[in-house]
């Protein structure tokens, strides 16, 4: 009875080489929304799918790609003990068709695993683009009898074969009949192994030929394993013996010979396999990158396209934003009809919509640039950035396997962080760890497009906000200097890329991309951004009880007073009325003139007072008054004077209002707190609510725009000013100087929990996310120094 069958459930494992269409293949077949990219080093950790298929339950895992199994580095490890350890009842390697032989090598070594495999020939589009014919018969044949089908991942096409390939096959122990001859002298030392190795073979699960090819390869991993069983003193040094003496006869390390033959014997199955008298040998992909990778053009087409990419972002996701911060505003007035003052319209209106709202305004901007990105990756242009900026890298210590995980970091430093899983050198892990951070995440662009819309013209938006990251990409360059001559030295080992080819990137995997980000923005909005929205609502609002240092309601009383008495002296006495209401051509004058006022207030909310369309607005409201005035020639006096008088007892009202909420805010706990912390940030030009912002803002980036918008709603009395940049604009303390250091420093400081926690799980201690928060406040304080006190100097920020 087929084993499978019997308990309904198959578990496949999706090995490959890295770019070989794994991810795109388990989507297809699970249905999830797995990243996929076409760069190497996506995929680190594996990722487990179901899929129904014909009675069976699958369970589909997608392994990390490699190229080898050997135990160089972390995912070849994984991907070997998963298949030995897990025993998956199939293991599906999928090769990129269109470098079938480079792919083979992985398969060869995936045989010897003696797991029952089935090669998807996957990219067959391509390889059939090219004109490479593959002998799809002659290939089962040569490698063991194994069994061979083809599949396109983009256009899913192929993988009902390849589930009812697996449903046929996997009850069957080994499919392939494969062994690969070593040649006399290590045949021999097999033989010798083999029986020493019959009582443990079984215990460490691999199968026993592997196991001594390992032991002779001198694999560290498997030796480690033998040393921990008793009895393995005499294997080890019989295999040593052997080792040795192989060495000589052979005249090369043990394992190169190994990989060497693996070599030929791949070459010779491809030769036999695959015709490719058709294949031109320079591909039009091999022709774009004599540009794009070029010695001369490569840095700069790679810093304009990402200039290009910054523009974008912030001018065309400003659109969207606006509209959904119009709503935001609209909701926020329609809540406040809605409830009563107190403490419960606080904690919604400025609280919930305060602080939640002004992040969420944001998602175009986020997927803009996830839009962006997965375009970039998904061509194969970022794979071409790794290989140009690995020679920039090298230069600064770092690794050039690193940029991947760098590049993770424009999403988020704590993917950023698992990301460098792909590095093999521990010392290369913690540097690519401490410097990606400085990668400007996601999470921190809401506060730099906050800043640049309330202080910065239009024109030069884009930009600002590209020298921002810029300078984080040369900052991360220079820490990496600066760690590795300081507390790694020695030098990094060196980096082989290949480079995938170029590709028409499909609609879905860049929906996937911007789906992905998107559900994780506002997973994050809805939980840790909600929490620390009320925790700031909170510590801004309270205590009530404060000692205010002026009688607010008295200097509103005094302001109603004067006002009475300025109508009554003004213009009930001199039109000898007692009322306004006994005039009731007044009556109508005065709401004609408010009507006006009104209009022209609402059409200028967004504009500024040197604005083109506000100046035209303003004459448009005076000829309008001259009508009125010329038709009311006794009359329109006093009816303006009426609404002039009102609209100041309405302005002084809001002041005092205004000064009052900010007083109360300032003598709330976060305040007690802002004002304590506020000497340690003045000399960047920070004044205490942005230094509460900052601090809030370690929890999780988003938090600093939130909590802004929690301060200024909280201390603008003002209802309806729910507009952080109109808000931002009035705050006295802040100018464009200001905001820049600002958002310098939000740049580089401290990494947000997430990231120090991830980094705590990846190096195993808190030693590593301790330096990382401390050195990069410091850089964060030195450099935003740098900008404010620098840029005083020079004259700006007045
Ligand atoms: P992984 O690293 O093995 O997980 O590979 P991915 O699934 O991330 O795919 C790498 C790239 O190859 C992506 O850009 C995919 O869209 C693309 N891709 C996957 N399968 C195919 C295929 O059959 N044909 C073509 N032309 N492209 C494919
Ligand atoms: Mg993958």
């Amino acid at each position: 009875m087929n084993k499978a069958k019997n308990n309904n459930k198959v578990t496949v494992a999706l090995v490959g080489n890295p770019n070989s269409g794994k991810t795109t293949i388990f989507n297809n077949l699970t249905g999830s929304r797995q990243h996929v990219g076409n760069y190497p080093g996506v995929t680190v950790e594996k990722k487990e799918g179901y899929r129904h298929f014909e009675g069976s339950e699958f369970v589909i895992v997608d392994l990390p790609g490699t190229y080898s199994l050997t135990a160089y580095s972390l995912e070849e490890v994984v991907t070997r003990n998963f298949i030995v350890n897990d025993k998956p009842e199939m293991v599906i390697d999928i090769l990129d068709t269109s470098n079938l032989e480079r792919n083979l090598y992985l398969t060869v070594q995936l045989l010897e695993l003696e797991r029952p495999t089935i090669l998807a020939l996957n990219m067959i589009d391509m390889a059939d683009a090219s004109g490479l014919k593959v002998d799809d018969a002659k290939l089962a044949e040569l490698l063991g009898g194994i069994p061979v089908v083809r599949t396109n991942g983009v256009d899913n096409k192929g993988m009902d074969v390849l589930l009812s390939s697996i449903l046929k096959y996997s009850d069957t122990q080994n499919s392939a009949n494969f062994r690969l001859n070593y040649g006399t002298d290590i045949e021999q030392a097999i033989q010798t192994l083999e029986p020493l190795l019959q009582p443990i073979y079984q215990k460490l699960q691999f199968p026993i030929r592997w196991l001594a090819l390992k032991l002779l390869e001198n694999d560290t991993n498997i030796i480690d394993s033998v040393k921990t069983l008793t009895n393995a003193d005499h294997i080890i040094s019989t295999c040593n013996e052997l080792r040795l003496e192989l060495i000589q006869k052979l005249g090369e390390d043990v394992e190169v010979f190994i990989a060497g033959q693996r070599y030929q014997f791949v070459g010779k199955v491809y030769q036999y396999a695959v015709d490719n008298r058709s294949v031109s040998s320079v591909t039009i992909s091999d022709k774009i990158d004599k540009i794009l990778t070029n010695r001369m053009f490569g840095l700069p087409i790679f810093f304009g396209l990402m200039w290009l990419v910054f523009n974008l972002v912030f001018t065309v996701g400003a659109i969207p934003s606006d509209w959904i911060d119009q709503e935001f505003g609209v909701l926020g007035q329609y809540l406040d009809t809605l409830f009563s003052d107190g403490p419960l319209k606080s904690l919604i209106v400025d609280g919930v919509v305060g602080g939640v709202g002004s992040v969420l305004v944001f998602i175009p901007s986020i997927l803009l640039l996830f839009f962006a990105i997965a375009i970039l990756e998904d061509t194969g242009y970022m794979a071409r950035a790794a290989f140009i900026m690995d020679r920039v890298m090298g230069r600064f210590g770092l690794h050039g396997k690193s940029f991947i995980p760098l590049l993770l970091g424009f999403g988020c430093s704590a993917t950023a962080m698992m990301g460098t899983r792909t590095l093999e050198n521990p010392r290369d892990r913690i540097i690519t760890m401490l410097v990606s951070p400085l990668m400007s995440c996601s999470a921190k662009l809401p506060v730099y497009t906050i800043l640049i819309a309330a202080f910065f013209d239009e024109k030069i938006a884009g930009n600002v906000l590209f020298s921002i990251y810029f300078l984080g990409i040369i900052l991360s360059l220079l820490m990496a200097k600066i760690f590795r001559s300081t507390l790694f030295e020695g030098q990094s080992e060196p980096f082989v890329m290949e480079l995938p080819p170029y590709r028409i990137p499909t609609a879905k995997s860049v929906f996937i991309h911007m789906w992905e980000r998107s559900v994780l923005y506002l997973k994050k909005a809805g939980t840790i951004i909600l929490a620390a929205s009320i925790v700031m609502w909170f510590l801004t609002t309270y205590p009530k009880d404060i000692e205010y240092s002026r009688d607010y309601d008295a200097l509103v009383a005094q302001a109603e007073e004067a006002y009475t008495q300025q109508i009554s002296e003004e213009v009930l006495s001199k039109l000898e009325i007692e009322k306004i209401a006994e005039n009731e051509n007044l009556v109508m004058l005065i709401d004609m003139i408010q009507q006006e006022e009104e209009k022209f207030a609402e059409e200028t909310k967004e504009l500024d007072e040197d604005n083109a369309e506000y100046i035209k607005l303003a004459e448009e409201k005076t000829a309008k008054n001259t009508v009125i005035e010329t038709e009311n020639k006794e009359l329109y006096h006093y009816a303006a004077t009426y609404v002039a008088f009102t609209q100041g007892l309405e302005e002084k009202k809001g002041n005092i209002e205004n000064e009052k909420s900010g007083e109360q805010l300032a003598k709330s706990y976060a305040g007690q707190f802002g004002k304590a912390i506020e000497p340690g940030i003045a000399p960047l030009g920070f004044d205490w609510r942005i230094g509460i912002s900052l601090v809030s803002g370690v929890t999780a980036k988003e938090v600093i725009v939130s909590t802004m918008g929690t301060i200024y709603s909280i201390g603008d009395g003002n209802e309806n000013a729910h507009s952080m940049t109109k808000a931002l604009q009035k705050d006295e303390h802040m100018n464009p100087l200001v905001a820049y250091g600002l958002m310098v420093f939000v740049l580089i400081y401290s990494p947000c929990l997430a990231a120090l926690a991830v980094m705590r799980r990846e190096t195993g201690t808190w030693k590593w996310p301790a330096v990382s928060m401390v050195y990069s406040t410091g850089l964060a304080w030195i450099m935003a120094f740098i900008v404010y006190q620098g840029g005083k100097l020079l004259g700006f920020g007045s």
